[in-house]
């Protein structure tokens, strides 16, 4: 089982690149020590992964297993694992193994790797630099005594890690969008950011509003179309307050429900 403490951000980091070899091995001895006392914070798309694995409704499973808030000057949300921070991950089973592992949340999954980008043009397909680095050992952690060698590549894919950074990249961008072109922190007030929730964290309601079922698409194309619409939403929102590149004019579709706007953008992709 592996977490990850690169979401802290107050650990050592020793840059690595892709072809660099460690040697990491999970160990018994310590197996779900690091399930404990740590902050996992999750995207909309660890959390859609989550749900849908115990079959839960967003809503349902940021209701019982995370805590969420608002950035007290962008007022973006940011949501985390509850139990975790407080002591076991509730996932952790008593042997100290996940018990949702192929579900697990991308910072767990990386451990002892983790990652930091810098969203160089935040448009709907981002420009990104990313930097690998190898977290700070866990005291307790033994995973480095193992006998495994590994290539940074080779952990990232045997981890499943690179369909989750690029899903987490959108995302990434779409607050960097919402913070820096649109200039949230102007305008965004908290009410309007919980309204946001449905749209990032629940798809399963999403879907149910706007009667896009499962079968009239997938759940990566849903998830990459919301954010879309979560974009085009907020920039018609943000031109009402003179931000962005829509400020000084009128946005032609305000006058059609927010609900068939939003359909629309996903629906057209
Ligand atoms: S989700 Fe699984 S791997 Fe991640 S902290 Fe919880 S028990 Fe550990
Ligand atoms: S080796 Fe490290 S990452 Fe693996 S289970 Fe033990 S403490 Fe967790």
């Amino acid at each position: 089982m592996v977490s990850s403490t690169d979401v802290t951000g107050d650990v050592a980091r020793q840059e690595v690149k892709p072809e660099d070899i460690f040697r990491f091995e999970c160990s018994s001895k310590c197996m779900g020590k690091c399930c404990r006392l740590i902050t996992i914070l999750l995207d909309p798309w660890d959390v859609e992964v989550m749900a849908r694995h115990i079959r839960l409704s967003g809503a349902d499973f940021l209701q019982i297993f995370c805590n969420y808030d608002f950035g007290t000057s962008s007022h973006w949300p940011f949501v985390w694992l509850n139990h975790a921070e407080r002591g076991n991950c509730a996932f952790l089973l008593e042997d100290g193994r996940c018990s949702i592992y192929e579900a697990r949340p991308r910072n767990c999954r990386t451990y002892p790797i983790g990652r930091a980008v810098r969203i160089e043009d935040p448009g709907e397909t981002p420009q990104i630099q990313e930097r690998l680095f190898m977290v700070e050992r866990m005291e307790f952690c033994l995973g480095h005594e193992g006998n495994r060698t590994w290539t940074v590549k080779e952990w990232l894919k045997e981890s499943g890690a690179c369909k989750y950074y690029e899903l987490s990249d959108l995302y990434l961008s779409l607050v960097q969008y919402a913070t820096e072109t649109l200039n949230c922190r102007a305008w965004l007030s908290p009410n309007t950011a919980r309204m946001l929730m449905p749209l990032l964290f629940m798809p399963d309601l999403l879907r149910k509003k706007l009667a896009i079922g499962e079968e009239g698409m997938d759940h990566e194309t849903f998830y990459r179309r919301r954010l879309k619409a979560v974009r085009a939403v907020l920039t018609e929102m943000a031109a009402t307050f003179g931000c962005g590149p829509l400020a000084g004019t009128t946005p032609g579709n305000t006058e059609v429900p927010l609900t068939d706007r939003i359909r629309q953008v996903i629906l057209e992709g």
